[in-house]
């Protein structure tokens, strides 16, 4: 060992000194250049399939949640991770999110970033920040190249990210002149969720022409059971697929809360591969947007099943590079953090028991509704929190007290803070009128089912700093044709210029 040492000292020494000379005939800013230029060129073969995926409100913290959470459950005495699959492909950058008003953006605009290559504002649809000029995405440049084109969500098809990809808005709430733009694209394939406002009625837009209709005499076909979707093939034409099941904002369920059998994100990726499938290839973006969802509402749990799925997504279209490594391009990137979670909460310190959020067994919606029942069927004279605890038991797998079998005692602090919160929730949400400290521990969400996530996530050592996005930098995983590109630190508007340089979508 001290002969290793002796051996390595000079030639350190001898580095150093090279390093101080090189740098003295060098201006210091060369090497800053030299270090944050990040490669946009790209002179090797073009890719024939295509395929982005976007993780909404997935950043470091909701993959190692993931991959924590699968590797406790191999129980092992020192702690293991399960990496998602997609976290071991080649190439492996760091892209900035913030957006022109913020270094904490939003969907539409870091969409924007991704789809078109420029920097935007908050809620703008591919346009400039003052709103004035249209950008065009890649979609468009690549539909006129002869790619078909297929866009995925798990939300609504009409959300931001979806949006970005085939729509020029001022507002991402614009939800009817999307959908009219979804239904005027002449894109090939949109599957997933469905539409927030097909008829106009929110926008209030007297005898609004129904989008569906609309998209139904340019020529696509429409198909919302399992049935149909499961049918569908390279012969099915240009096809929306809407998930038979959706929940009131039009968006497919939380994987925790899936009934089994019902489809799941990887399905519309498997679908949108075979209806997509012709010689001159494709180019398919695919959003898991509840995960961001899951992370507003501070629902770890809820989080780490659907980004276990959105890697499932992924898997689909790894195996169309098995089959054509020579010819496919696979990008998996986040659009921006969202909730602050992370891995550690002041009450456990140095430790994690990620095995505790096996016990959650539905999503903070599905709690949700236990409570508005119980609210419709007891009198308000009678509501207890007790009534609740078989319920909050079946859910979270918290309990009062005494259950020696059950690592979910609650404790007396804990205990005080839920009757606090449900003494909040049996409130009309009208009348309840929250305090500063009030609005940081309940957000906007129903105060039991909040606090009930908070405890079982921190008895599970993590935690969360926002119901909102945060200004953290997204991974980028990259396998096939010019993954060598996203090695590196950059920003997210590199990742379009990247994409557009790999597909030569400009040319
Ligand atoms: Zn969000």
């Amino acid at each position: 060992m001290f002969k290793m040492k002796n051996r390595i000292l000079p030639i350190v020494a001898l580095l150093l000194l090279l390093t101080v000379a090189l740098s003295a005939f060098l201006p210091a800013d060369t090497f800053a250049q030299a270090f944050n230029k990040t490669n946009n060129t790209y002179t090797g073969k073009t890719p024939k399939y295509v395929f982005l995926f976007i993780g909404d409100g997935t950043s470091f913290p909701q993959i190692a949640a993931a991959e924590m959470y699968l590797g406790a459950q191999k129980k092992t005495a020192s702690p293991e991770i399960k990496a998602l699959d997609f976290t071991n492909f080649p190439a492996t950058g760091v892209a900035a999110t913030y957006d022109s008003d913020s270094f904490i953006p939003d969907s539409a605009s870091t969409g924007t970033s991704i789809a078109s290559g420029i920097k935007t504002g908050n809620g703008i649809i591919n346009m400039d920040p003052q709103k004035k000029t249209n950008v065009e995405p890649i979609t468009r440049k690549l539909k006129a190249k002869g790619y078909k084109i297929g866009v995925i969500s798990s939300v609504s098809i009409d959300h931001a990210t979806p949006a970005v990809f085939y729509a020029n808005q001022v507002s991402r709430n614009n939800y009817y002149d999307i959908g009219l733009q979804l239904a005027n694209s002449k894109f090939d394939f949109f599957g997933g969720g469905g539409f927030v406002d097909p008829r106009g009625e929110r926008a209030k837009i007297a005898n609004a022409q129904d989008v569906l209709e609309v998209a139904k005499k340019n020529g696509f076909k429409v198909v919302s059971t399992k049935e149909e979707i499961l049918k569908l093939n390279k012969n099915s034409g240009r096809v929306i697929a809407i998930n038979p099941q959706l929940d009131s904002s039009k968006a497919m369920p939380y994987e925790i809360d899936r009934k089994e059998g019902d489809l799941k994100l990887s399905d519309y990726v498997r679908k949108g591969i075979e209806v997509l499938d012709n010689k001159n290839g494709f180019f398919m973006v695919v959003e898991s947007g509840k995960i961001d969802w899951a992370n507003h509402a501070n629902d770890a749990a809820a989080s780490i099943h659907d980004t276990i799925e959105f890697n499932n997504a992924v898997m689909e279209a790894y195996k169309v590079y098995e089959k054509y490594p020579n010819d496919t391009l696979i990008i998996v990137t986040g659009d921006h953090e969202c909730g602050g979670l992370t891995i550690g909460f002041a009450g456990t310190e140095y430790s994690t028991f990620f095995n505790k959020l096996e016990k959650q067994t539905m999503s903070y919606i599905g709690f949700d509704k236990i409570i508005s029942d119980y609210k419709k069927n007891t009198k308000p004279e009678n509501y207890k929190l007790e009534d609740l605890f078989p319920q909050i038991k079946a859910a979270f797998g918290l309990v009062p007290s005494g259950d020696a079998k059950s690592e979910l005692v609650l404790t007396a602090s804990e205990l005080k803070r839920l009757q606090d919160a449900f003494t909040r929730s049996m409130q009309a949400s009208a009348d309840r009128k929250y305090d500063d400290h009030e609005k940081i521990i309940y957000g906007t969400y129903e105060p039991l089912t909040v606090t009930l996530t908070h405890i079982l996530n921190n008895k599970a050592g993590l935690s969360f700093t926002s119901y909102s996005h945060t200004g953290l930098p997204v991974p980028v995983y990259a396998v096939g044709l010019g993954q060598e590109l996203f090695i590196g630190s950059y920003d997210n508007t590199d990742i379009n210029k990247k994409l557009v340089a790999i597909t030569k979508a400009d040319k």
